[in-house]
Protein backbone atom coordinates (compact mmCIF):
# COMPACT_ATOMS: atom_id res chain seq x y z
CA UNK A 1 0.00 0.00 0.00
CA UNK A 2 1.22 3.46 -0.77
CA UNK A 3 3.49 2.94 -3.42
CA UNK A 4 1.29 4.28 -6.29
CA UNK A 5 0.78 7.82 -7.15
CA UNK A 6 -2.64 8.82 -7.21
CA UNK A 7 -4.56 6.64 -4.87
CA UNK A 8 -5.25 2.87 -4.78
CA UNK A 9 -6.42 0.47 -7.17
CA UNK A 10 -10.04 -0.63 -6.90
CA UNK A 11 -11.11 -4.09 -9.03
CA UNK A 12 -15.10 -4.76 -9.35
CA UNK A 13 -15.70 -7.86 -11.39
CA UNK A 14 -18.54 -10.10 -11.53
CA UNK A 15 -21.12 -11.19 -14.00
CA UNK A 16 -22.66 -9.09 -16.87
CA UNK A 17 -25.74 -7.06 -15.50
CA UNK A 18 -24.80 -7.44 -11.61
CA UNK A 19 -24.43 -3.66 -11.85
CA UNK A 20 -20.91 -3.05 -11.98
CA UNK A 21 -20.74 0.01 -14.20
CA UNK A 22 -23.17 2.07 -12.28
CA UNK A 23 -21.36 1.42 -9.19
CA UNK A 24 -18.11 1.94 -10.78
CA UNK A 25 -18.54 5.46 -11.99
CA UNK A 26 -20.60 6.52 -8.92
CA UNK A 27 -17.66 5.24 -6.77
CA UNK A 28 -14.78 6.42 -8.73
CA UNK A 29 -17.06 9.93 -8.38
CA UNK A 30 -17.54 9.73 -4.54
CA UNK A 31 -13.64 8.93 -4.54
CA UNK A 32 -12.39 11.62 -7.10
CA UNK A 33 -10.99 8.34 -9.12
CA UNK A 34 -11.25 7.35 -12.59
CA UNK A 35 -13.35 4.92 -14.06
CA UNK A 36 -12.21 2.02 -16.30
CA UNK A 37 -14.69 -0.28 -18.01
CA UNK A 38 -12.64 -2.94 -19.32
CA UNK A 39 -16.02 -4.39 -21.01
CA UNK A 40 -16.45 -1.36 -23.18
CA UNK A 41 -12.98 -1.86 -24.34
CA UNK A 42 -13.87 -5.43 -25.46
CA UNK A 43 -16.74 -4.14 -27.05
CA UNK A 44 -15.09 -1.69 -28.58
CA UNK A 45 -12.42 -4.55 -29.81
CA UNK A 46 -14.88 -7.00 -30.99
CA UNK A 47 -16.41 -4.32 -33.43
CA UNK A 48 -13.32 -3.29 -34.97
CA UNK A 49 -12.68 -7.04 -35.67
CA UNK A 50 -15.83 -7.29 -37.33
CA UNK A 51 -15.67 -4.12 -39.26
CA UNK A 52 -12.25 -4.79 -40.32
CA UNK A 53 -13.13 -8.16 -41.50
CA UNK A 54 -10.55 -10.30 -40.90
CA UNK A 55 -10.86 -13.87 -39.63
CA UNK A 56 -11.06 -14.10 -36.23
CA UNK A 57 -9.12 -18.18 -36.32
CA UNK A 58 -6.80 -16.47 -38.34
CA UNK A 59 -4.14 -16.35 -35.16
CA UNK A 60 -1.41 -13.62 -37.27
CA UNK A 61 -4.24 -11.32 -38.66
CA UNK A 62 -5.66 -11.45 -35.27
CA UNK A 63 -2.46 -10.63 -33.75
CA UNK A 64 -1.52 -7.72 -35.91
CA UNK A 65 -4.36 -5.95 -36.00
CA UNK A 66 -4.54 -6.15 -31.86
CA UNK A 67 -1.15 -4.75 -31.31
CA UNK A 68 -2.50 -1.55 -33.37
CA UNK A 69 -5.74 -1.09 -31.50
CA UNK A 70 -6.22 1.95 -30.03
CA UNK A 71 -8.79 2.11 -27.21
CA UNK A 72 -9.25 4.64 -25.04
CA UNK A 73 -12.14 6.64 -22.71
CA UNK A 74 -13.01 10.73 -23.35
CA UNK A 75 -14.80 13.23 -20.91
CA UNK A 76 -17.55 14.48 -23.05
CA UNK A 77 -19.65 16.78 -20.96
CA UNK A 78 -19.62 14.39 -17.80
CA UNK A 79 -20.35 11.57 -20.01
CA UNK A 80 -17.50 9.38 -20.54
CA UNK A 81 -17.30 8.09 -24.46
CA UNK A 82 -15.06 5.25 -26.12
CA UNK A 83 -13.09 6.19 -29.00
CA UNK A 84 -11.73 3.22 -31.00
CA UNK A 85 -9.10 4.16 -33.79
CA UNK A 86 -10.33 7.62 -33.41
CA UNK A 87 -14.00 6.82 -33.87
CA UNK A 88 -16.71 7.45 -31.13
CA UNK A 89 -18.46 4.06 -30.75
CA UNK A 90 -20.25 4.77 -27.57
CA UNK A 91 -23.68 4.09 -28.59
CA UNK A 92 -22.90 0.93 -31.14
CA UNK A 93 -21.34 -0.99 -28.71
CA UNK A 94 -24.01 -1.54 -26.81
CA UNK A 95 -26.38 -3.93 -29.14
CA UNK A 96 -27.07 -7.53 -28.16
CA UNK A 97 -25.88 -8.04 -31.35
CA UNK A 98 -21.69 -6.61 -30.06
CA UNK A 99 -22.72 -8.42 -27.06
CA UNK A 100 -22.58 -12.00 -28.09
CA UNK A 101 -19.77 -10.67 -30.47
CA UNK A 102 -17.58 -9.57 -27.80
CA UNK A 103 -18.57 -12.97 -25.43
CA UNK A 104 -16.64 -14.85 -28.05
CA UNK A 105 -14.01 -12.29 -29.37
CA UNK A 106 -13.28 -11.55 -25.23
CA UNK A 107 -12.20 -15.52 -25.09
CA UNK A 108 -9.12 -15.09 -27.78
CA UNK A 109 -5.83 -14.93 -26.40
CA UNK A 110 -4.37 -12.20 -28.88
CA UNK A 111 -7.33 -9.68 -28.12
CA UNK A 112 -6.51 -10.41 -24.54
CA UNK A 113 -2.87 -9.91 -24.29
CA UNK A 114 -3.69 -6.36 -26.46
CA UNK A 115 -6.02 -5.10 -24.11
CA UNK A 116 -4.43 -6.07 -20.77
CA UNK A 117 -1.22 -4.13 -21.63
CA UNK A 118 -3.91 -0.90 -22.34
CA UNK A 119 -5.71 -1.19 -18.91
CA UNK A 120 -2.33 -1.97 -17.28
CA UNK A 121 -1.17 1.06 -18.53
CA UNK A 122 -4.62 3.18 -17.68
CA UNK A 123 -4.47 1.89 -14.56
CA UNK A 124 -0.87 1.40 -12.94
CA UNK A 125 -0.17 4.86 -11.59
CA UNK A 126 -3.47 4.27 -9.17
CA UNK A 127 -6.57 6.32 -8.04
CA UNK A 128 -8.62 3.90 -10.47
CA UNK A 129 -12.04 1.96 -9.89
CA UNK A 130 -11.65 -0.66 -12.79
CA UNK A 131 -14.25 -3.02 -13.90
CA UNK A 132 -14.20 -6.26 -15.69
CA UNK A 133 -14.32 -10.06 -15.20
CA UNK A 134 -10.78 -10.64 -14.35
CA UNK A 135 -9.33 -7.25 -13.02
CA UNK A 136 -8.50 -9.02 -9.70
CA UNK A 137 -7.83 -12.21 -10.47
CA UNK A 138 -5.18 -11.70 -13.90
CA UNK A 139 -5.11 -7.78 -14.91
CA UNK A 140 -4.29 -6.43 -11.46
CA UNK A 141 -4.01 -9.31 -8.95
CA UNK A 142 -2.19 -7.66 -6.61
CA UNK A 143 -4.95 -4.17 -6.39
CA UNK A 144 -5.50 -3.34 -3.27
CA UNK A 145 -9.46 -3.53 -3.15
CA UNK A 146 -11.19 -5.93 -4.64
CA UNK A 147 -14.68 -6.45 -5.03
CA UNK A 148 -16.66 -9.15 -6.60
CA UNK A 149 -20.49 -8.10 -7.38
CA UNK A 150 -22.97 -10.31 -8.03
CA UNK A 151 -27.45 -10.54 -8.52
CA UNK A 152 -29.67 -13.25 -9.45
CA UNK A 153 -30.07 -13.67 -13.38
CA UNK A 154 -33.57 -13.02 -13.34
CA UNK A 155 -32.65 -10.10 -11.84
CA UNK A 156 -29.90 -9.09 -14.22
CA UNK A 157 -31.80 -9.91 -17.41
CA UNK A 158 -34.45 -7.60 -15.91
CA UNK A 159 -31.64 -4.36 -15.62
CA UNK A 160 -30.47 -5.36 -18.98
CA UNK A 161 -33.97 -5.41 -20.14
CA UNK A 162 -34.60 -2.29 -19.30
CA UNK A 163 -31.37 -0.87 -20.80
CA UNK A 164 -31.75 -2.31 -23.97
CA UNK A 165 -35.70 -1.04 -24.29
CA UNK A 166 -34.07 2.48 -23.01
CA UNK A 167 -32.11 2.39 -25.92
CA UNK A 168 -35.01 1.27 -28.89
CA UNK A 169 -34.16 -2.17 -28.84
CA UNK A 170 -36.60 -4.74 -29.28
CA UNK A 171 -36.03 -7.37 -27.19
CA UNK A 172 -38.32 -9.41 -24.84
CA UNK A 173 -37.71 -9.82 -20.98
CA UNK A 174 -37.06 -13.97 -21.17
CA UNK A 175 -34.82 -13.54 -24.04
CA UNK A 176 -32.74 -11.46 -21.86
CA UNK A 177 -32.33 -13.51 -18.90
CA UNK A 178 -31.57 -15.95 -21.58
CA UNK A 179 -28.69 -13.95 -23.20
CA UNK A 180 -27.44 -12.84 -19.77
CA UNK A 181 -26.81 -16.74 -18.22
CA UNK A 182 -25.41 -17.80 -22.17
CA UNK A 183 -22.75 -14.85 -21.43
CA UNK A 184 -22.35 -15.89 -17.91
CA UNK A 185 -21.46 -19.69 -19.30
CA UNK A 186 -19.75 -18.37 -21.79
CA UNK A 187 -17.28 -15.95 -19.83
CA UNK A 188 -16.49 -18.46 -17.02
CA UNK A 189 -15.48 -21.62 -18.59
CA UNK A 190 -13.15 -19.89 -21.45
CA UNK A 191 -9.92 -21.04 -20.68
CA UNK A 192 -8.04 -18.03 -20.68
CA UNK A 193 -9.12 -15.33 -17.68
CA UNK A 194 -12.39 -17.25 -17.30
CA UNK A 195 -14.85 -15.16 -14.86
CA UNK A 196 -14.12 -16.20 -11.35
CA UNK A 197 -14.40 -14.10 -8.03
CA UNK A 198 -10.47 -13.89 -6.60
CA UNK A 199 -10.35 -15.53 -3.46
CA UNK A 200 -9.52 -12.31 -1.47
CA UNK A 201 -12.43 -10.09 -3.19
CA UNK A 202 -14.93 -8.87 -1.03
CA UNK A 203 -18.73 -10.69 -2.53
CA UNK A 204 -21.72 -7.82 -2.59
CA UNK A 205 -24.93 -9.43 -3.69
CA UNK A 206 -26.71 -6.31 -5.33
CA UNK A 207 -29.64 -8.23 -5.69
CA UNK A 208 -31.90 -6.69 -3.33
CA UNK A 209 -30.55 -3.49 -2.11
CA UNK A 210 -30.68 -0.55 -3.75
CA UNK A 211 -26.98 1.18 -5.38
CA UNK A 212 -26.86 3.87 -2.54
CA UNK A 213 -26.64 0.66 -0.55
CA UNK A 214 -24.00 -1.08 -2.07
CA UNK A 215 -22.04 2.36 -2.86
CA UNK A 216 -22.14 3.08 1.04
CA UNK A 217 -21.20 -0.31 1.77
CA UNK A 218 -18.20 -0.36 -0.60
CA UNK A 219 -17.22 2.84 0.46
CA UNK A 220 -16.86 2.20 4.68
CA UNK A 221 -14.44 -1.13 2.85
CA UNK A 222 -12.43 1.46 1.72
CA UNK A 223 -12.03 3.90 4.42
CA UNK A 224 -11.43 0.79 6.82
CA UNK A 225 -8.94 -0.16 4.32
CA UNK A 226 -7.13 3.24 3.88
CA UNK A 227 -7.31 3.89 7.48
CA UNK A 228 -5.73 0.46 8.35
CA UNK A 229 -2.66 0.94 5.90
CA UNK A 230 -2.26 4.85 5.81
CA UNK A 231 -2.19 4.84 2.71
CA UNK A 232 -2.80 8.44 0.99
CA UNK A 233 -6.44 8.80 -0.41
O1 LIG B 1 -19.15 -5.80 -18.89
P1 LIG B 1 -19.69 -5.95 -20.29
O2 LIG B 1 -21.01 -6.69 -20.33
O3 LIG B 1 -19.73 -4.69 -21.05
O4 LIG B 1 -18.62 -6.89 -21.02
C1 LIG B 1 -18.83 -7.38 -22.32
C2 LIG B 1 -18.05 -8.67 -22.50
O5 LIG B 1 -16.65 -8.38 -22.49
C3 LIG B 1 -18.24 -9.74 -21.43
O6 LIG B 1 -19.35 -10.58 -21.68
C4 LIG B 1 -16.93 -10.50 -21.49
O7 LIG B 1 -16.99 -11.50 -22.50
C5 LIG B 1 -15.93 -9.46 -21.94
N1 LIG B 1 -15.06 -8.98 -20.86
C6 LIG B 1 -13.96 -9.73 -20.53
N2 LIG B 1 -13.08 -9.28 -19.59
C7 LIG B 1 -13.28 -8.11 -18.98
C8 LIG B 1 -14.43 -7.33 -19.27
C9 LIG B 1 -15.31 -7.80 -20.22
O8 LIG B 1 -13.76 -10.80 -21.08
N3 LIG B 1 -12.38 -7.68 -18.08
Amino acid sequence: MGIRGRGIIIAIDGPSGAGKSTVARLLAERLGYVQIDTGAMYRAAALLIEQSGIDPADQCALENFCQGLDIRFENNQGRQTVIANGVDVTNQIRTPEISRLTSRISALKPVRDALIVSQRRMGGEGGVVLEGRDIGTVVFPDAELKFYLIASAEERGRRRFEELIANGEKVTLQETIDEVVRRDIQDSERDIAPLCKATDAVLVDSSSITVENVLDKMEDIFRAKINRTGTDL
